[in-house]
């Protein structure tokens, strides 16, 4: 059977790429490739570039509301098709059909947030900053940005991007994963439905050489990216060097603390779904369990219980609640940190290594593990595994939690389950953490509320969607306005006088 070879979506249309290399895509619940994906070449990210730059006046010049009725238009598509989008997204990643449902519904939240472009955009003004000078600030898109996107979540996290990059007049190149391009070009097909004009919206496919090709490129103005840490940080750097503006998210690895006073029959299901929804591969997952004091043995109890309920299997079936891997490699990466922290002493409570799944014999799957036990010095509780892989640290009390939290590299995402408002509130106040749960697990701010972590969780000033966005994709424009008037201030008007 010939397998389908990604295209690459540039001004307008759907075109072959340059390269002479090629990677697989893979089902990874039945191990079996599905599709084939270009490795692009500069010469592919040159073309989209040039069709997005030449695009770019005409589409500056569109007033925001009309730009943003192609959004609209975009939404009603994408709610057309969003059973398909989630299909085609477990196909090629994997996980559960209900978390490809919730994928895709934060993609749309996010093209449904930019439509409100008439008022995120507005800048500011002060009448008589002097006498007869008015003072008055523009934010102005810059041109072309491009975002650079990693595996996990396959449809969403370009459009954490690319609605509020367009609708404030920029336009855009978007480079999937090489792992999962073919959700984005079921996407792309809907955007060539809706039929922006040429060149304002590109998708090129590529690993390495397209993302130099990107970072590099003269005519780009601004690189938004999501990945691992060390990829980050060599977006980051590379584009301070070519002077581009630069928002680069990193790796995660979430502690969740739990207090002595926390209800936990209460929150078990939404822990089990922070812990292994997706699998473990989400920037936001909870990875590190920090029970306080002695709540640990009942925690440990019924984790252990709840953990073995979970349906494993392929993410197509609805019964599943966890789906495999996203790659054979990533699989034995996960294994691999399991190994160790056997080998670092931690105690395996619960082994998800040999699980199979009959029906899908060659699938990667990994079962719920849980390690307790585990000493902060351990590798498993300091590197990211972004696997089903729950590692235990306890903690004697609150303050060592915090402490416990401030050790970490990272600071994407942290929670506490308490019922005592006084320590949450503490919490909230000292944490040095980018985004906070207060019992709850899973803290991904909605749309209209910006995203992101702090430390080697996210290089960069930025925060991503919601309020931040707009700052990103825009420039500020400072007139200072005088007209030279025969009007005596004040004397065409007959000011009330104050009685
Ligand atoms: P990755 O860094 O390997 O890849 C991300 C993108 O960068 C891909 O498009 C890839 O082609 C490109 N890339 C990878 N290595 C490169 C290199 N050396 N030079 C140039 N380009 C390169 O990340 P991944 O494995 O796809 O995704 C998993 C990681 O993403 C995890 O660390 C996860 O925590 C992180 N992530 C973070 C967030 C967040 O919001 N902070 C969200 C999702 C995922």
């Amino acid at each position: 059977m010939t397998l389908p070879v990604m295209k690459n979506f540039i001004n307008g249309e759907w075109v072959e790429s340059k390269t002479t290399t090629f990677g697989d895509v893979w089902n990874p619940a039945k191990g079996e490739k599905i599709a084939t994906v270009p490795y692009g070449v500069k010469e592919d990210v040159d073309m989209a570039v040039q069709a997005a730059k030449a695009a770019y006046p005409e589409w500056r010049a569109t007033p925001p509301l009309s730009r943003a009725r192609y959004l609209f238009r975009l939404k009603e598509a994408f709610e057309e098709n969003f059973e398909e989008i989630a299909r085609v997204l477990t196909t090629e990643q994997g996980k559960a059909i209900d978390d490809s449902r919730g994928e895709v519904r934060r993609m749309i939240e996010n093209v449904e947030h930019a439509t409100a472009v008439t008022t995120l955009m507005t800048g500011y003004t002060l009448e008589d900053i002097a006498k007869g000078i008015d003072c008055y600030g523009h934010r102005q898109p810059m041109g072309v940005f491009a975002a650079i996107v990693p595996f996990n979540f396959p449809g969403m996290v370009a459009w954490w991007f690319l609605p509020y990059a367009l609708v404030s007049g920029n336009t855009f190149i978007v480079k999937p994963s090489e792992q999962v391009p073919m959700t984005q070009a079921k996407i792309f097909e809907i955007v060539e439905e809706v039929g922006f004009p040429e060149g304002v919206v590109n998708l090129v496919n590529g690993s390495r050489d397209v993302v130099n090709g990107l970072l590099d490129h003269p005519d780009i103005q601004g690189i938004s990216f999501v990945g691992a840490t060390p990829t980050a940080k060599y977006i980051y750097e590379r584009c301070g060097a070519t002077g581009k503006r630069v928002q680069a998210l990193g790796g995660a690895k979430n502690i969740v603390g739990v207090m002595p006073d926390a209800n936990v029959d209460d929150a078990i299901p939404s822990l089990i779904t922070s812990f292994f929804g997706c699998t473990g591969q989400r920037c936001l997952s909870g990875s590190i369990l920090a029970p306080v004091g002695d709540i640990a043995g009942e925690l440990k109890e019924k984790f252990i219980a709840a953990a073995k309920n979970i349906t494993v299997g392929s993410g197509l079936d609805e019964k599943t609640a966890m789906g495999p891997l996203a790659g054979a490699q990533h699989k034995e990466r996960v294994l691999s940190y399991i190994e160790k922290g056997i080998a670092e002493g931690a105690e395996l409570l619960l082994d998800g290594r040999n699980y199979t799944v009959p029906e899908y014999p060659n699938g990667y799957f990994v079962g719920p593990t849980i390690f307790d036990n585990v000493r902060p010095d351990m590798t498993i509780a300091s590197e990211e595994i972004f696997g089903p892989v729950l590692t235990t640290v306890r903690v004697p009390d609150y303050e060592a939690a915090i402490k416990l939290i401030h050790n970490n590299q990272y600071a994407n995402g942290v929670a506490i389950f308490t019922r005592d408002g006084d320590a949450a509130r503490d919490f909230v106040n000292r944490i040095e953490v980018g985004m906070v749960g207060i019992n709850v697990p899973i803290p991904v701010p909605v749309g209209y509320h910006s995203f992101g972590g702090w430390k080697k969780s996210l290089f960069g000033s930025h925060h991503i969607y919601g309020p931040d966005t707009i700052h990103f994709y825009t420039r500020l424009k400072a007139v200072t306005s005088r007209w030279p008037t025969g009007i005596k201030a004040g004397a065409q008007f007959n000011f009330p006088t104050m009685s």
